[in-house]
C-alpha cells in the first residue's frame, strides 16, 4: 500500500513537472515511458501480494509466494452427498488442498493451506502414507477444505471423504483462532482415515474421536495426563464405558448442537487410544491403527480388524479400560 501510494505520488508529481514545461526534450519522452513502466510492475506486483508478514507466524513459506487461485468447476461446493456450499469462486491450490471460502480475505485463505499442510505432514508421516495412497493424483482429487468466515453451520467443523469444513482465520464469529491449528488437525486425521478405508459408518465413535484426539494433542479440549482424572471422570454420574459408544448418539444426554458432552467425552477417548499406541501402553503403532483401516475398507469388520491389528478383543478393552488405565497413567497429575 505504502509502495503503491509513493509510487502515485511520484508519478503525479512528475506529470505536473512535465505539463508545467512547454516544450519537452525528446529524452524525456524516453524517460516517462520508463518511469510509467516501472510503475505498472512494481506497484501492481508489491501490492497485488496476497499478503503481508506471513512469516513470522508458523508454518510460514520461504521468500515470495504468489500461490496459484483456480476457479472452481461448479458452482458449489460438494463434501458429502446432500449439501452443496456457495462459494467465492476464488480457490487456494496447495500441493494436497483445495481451500475454499465463503468470504475470507486472501490471507486468511493461505493460512488455511500453509495449516492443512502442516497438520497432513504430521499425519503422513505418522501413518507412513504418501499423498498418493490418500488418492491425491491431481486437482480434483485434493482434500478440500471449506474455511468458513461466516458460520460453519450449526455443528461447526465437519470432515469427509472430500474435505472438512473449518472456521477461517478471519472468521466473523469464532474467537479463539488460535486453536484453529489443532482443529485442523483433528478434522484431517477423520480425513486421512476416510481415505485410508475406514469409514465413518464403519468405526467405532470412541476410536474414531479418540484418534483426532490423541493426534491432534487433545485440539480444542484437554489432554488427561493422570489416572485421578479417570477416576473422576467414572465417578461422575451418568457416564458410561467409553469403550461401549459405537455412535457419538450413544453417549448419554448426546446432543448434536451443544458441545458439552464431547468435551467430557472426547479427552476420554483420545486417553483411551493413546494407550494403544503408547510404548508404555499397549505398545502398537500408528501402523497398525493404519492397516486396520485398510482391512476394514476392504470390508472386515471394526471388531474383526482391532482384533487383528491391536491383538485384543473389544470386549476385553471394555472390560478390562479402567484396570489398564489406572496402571498405564501416572496416579496423580502433581507426580
Ligand atoms: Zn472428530
Amino acid at each position: 500500500m505504502i509502495i503503491g501510494l509513493t509510487c502515485l505520488f511520484l508519478g503525479a508529481a512528475f506529470a505536473g513537472a512535465r505539463a508545467a514545461k512547454r516544450v519537452d526534450p525528446p529524452w524525456i519522452h524516453v524517460f516517462f515511458i520508463i518511469f510509467i513502466f516501472i510503475y505498472l510492475t512494481s506497484c501492481q506486483s508489491r501490492d497485488s501480494g496476497p499478503i503481508d508478514n506471513l512469516c513470522g507466524q508458523e508454518p510460514c513459506y520461504e521468500g515470495p509466494f504468489d500461490p496459484p487461485w483456480v476457479s472452481a468447476y461448479h458452482a458449489g461446493l460438494r463434501l458429502d452427498f446432500d449439501e452443496d456450499l456457495t462459494h467465492d469462486n476464488r480457490v487456494l491450490e496447495t500441493d494436497n488442498f483445495l481451500i475454499f471460502s465463503d468470504a475470507s480475505d486472501d490471507w486468511a485463505k493461505i493460512r488455511m493451506g500453509q495449516t492443512a499442510e502442516a497438520a497432513l505432514v504430521l499425519i503422513k508421516d505418522l501413518f507412513e502414507v504418501s499423498s498418493e495412497d490418500l488418492g491425491i493424483r491431481d486437482l480434483s482429487s485434493k482434500i478440500r477444505v471449506y474455511s468458513a468466515r461466516r458460520n460453519p453451520g450449526r455443528l461447526g467443523p465437519r470432515s469427509f471423504y472430500n474435505g472438512f469444513i473449518m472456521w477461517a482465520y478471519d472468521s466473523y464469529t469464532y474467537a479463539t483462532p488460535e486453536l484453529i491449528p489443532d482443529i485442523t488437525e483433528h478434522e484431517c486425521t477423520h480425513v486421512v482415515q476416510f481415505r485410508l478405508g475406514g469409514a465413518f459408518s464403519r468405526v467405532w465413535a470412541w476410536f474414531c474421536e479418540g484418534l483426532a484426539e490423541h493426534v491432534s494433542n487433545g485440539g480444542p479440549y484437554k489432554v488427561i495426563r493422570c489416572w485421578q482424572e479417570v477416576d473422576d471422570w467414572r465417578q461422575a454420574p451418568g457416564h458410561v464405558n467409553p469403550i461401549s459408544i459405537q455412535y457419538l448418539e450413544q453417549i448419554p444426554d448426546y446432543d448434536r448442537i451443544d458441545w458439552q458432552r464431547r468435551e467430557e467425552y472426547y479427552p476420554i477417548f483420545g486417553v483411551a487410544v493413546r494407550y494403544l499406541t503408547d510404548p508404555g501402553g499397549h505398545g502398537k503403532t500408528p501402523v497398525d491403527i493404519k492397516n486396520l483401516f485398510i482391512d476394514i475398507g476392504h470390508g472386515l469388520d471394526f471388531g474383526a480388524a482391532f482384533r487383528n491389528h491391536i491383538g485384543m478383543s473389544l470386549e476385553y478393552y471394555q472390560d478390562h479400560f479402567y484396570a489398564l488405565m489406572q496402571a498405564f497413567l501416572p496416579a496423580s497429575c502433581d507426580d
